[in-house]
C-alpha cells in the first residue's frame, strides 16, 4: 500500500497521523466547497458564452479561461483518478499550477490586446 497523501510505501493507508489529518481536512474542504467550485466554473462558461453574443473578439474566451483558471486556483479539486495516481498532495499542487497557467494565459493575452 502507499500513503494516500504523499504516495510513500507504507503498510496502511497513511504514512503518519499528519497525512491522515490532511486527507480528512481536504475531503471536508472539497465536500464543503464543491458546489461553489462547480458554480464558479459554470458562471465563467455562461458569462463567456453570453459575451459571445455581443462581440466578435476573443474576449469571451479570455473570460472563460481566466474564470476557470481562477476557480481552479482557488479550489484545486482534481479528479479522484488524479489524486490516486499522483497522491493527494501532488494532485492539489497540479490543480494550482493548472489554475496559474490558465490565469497567466488569459492575463498575458489581455495585456497584449488592451494595453
Ligand atoms: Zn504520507
Amino acid at each position: 500500500m502507499v500513503c494516500i497523501y504523499c504516495k510513500k510505501e507504507v503498510p496502511g493507508d497513511y504514512c503518519c497521523e499528519k497525512h491522515r489529518e490532511a486527507c480528512g481536512r481536504w475531503l471536508e474542504h472539497v465536500e464543503k466547497w464543491k458546489y461553489v467550485f462547480l458554480a464558479c466554473l459554470a458562471i465563467s462558461l455562461v458569462a463567456g458564452l453570453a459575451l459571445l453574443a455581443f462581440t466578435q473578439s476573443h474576449f469571451p474566451f479570455l473570460v472563460m479561461i481566466g474564470g476557470a483558471g481562477a476557480t481552479i486556483l482557488v479550489f484545486p479539486f482534481t479528479t479522484p483518478e488524479t489524486a490516486t495516481a499522483l497522491g493527494l498532495r501532488k494532485s492539489i499542487a497540479l490543480g494550482r499550477w493548472i489554475g496559474v497557467a490558465f490565469v497567466a494565459v488569459a492575463a498575458v493575452d489581455a495585456l497584449c490586446r488592451f494595453v
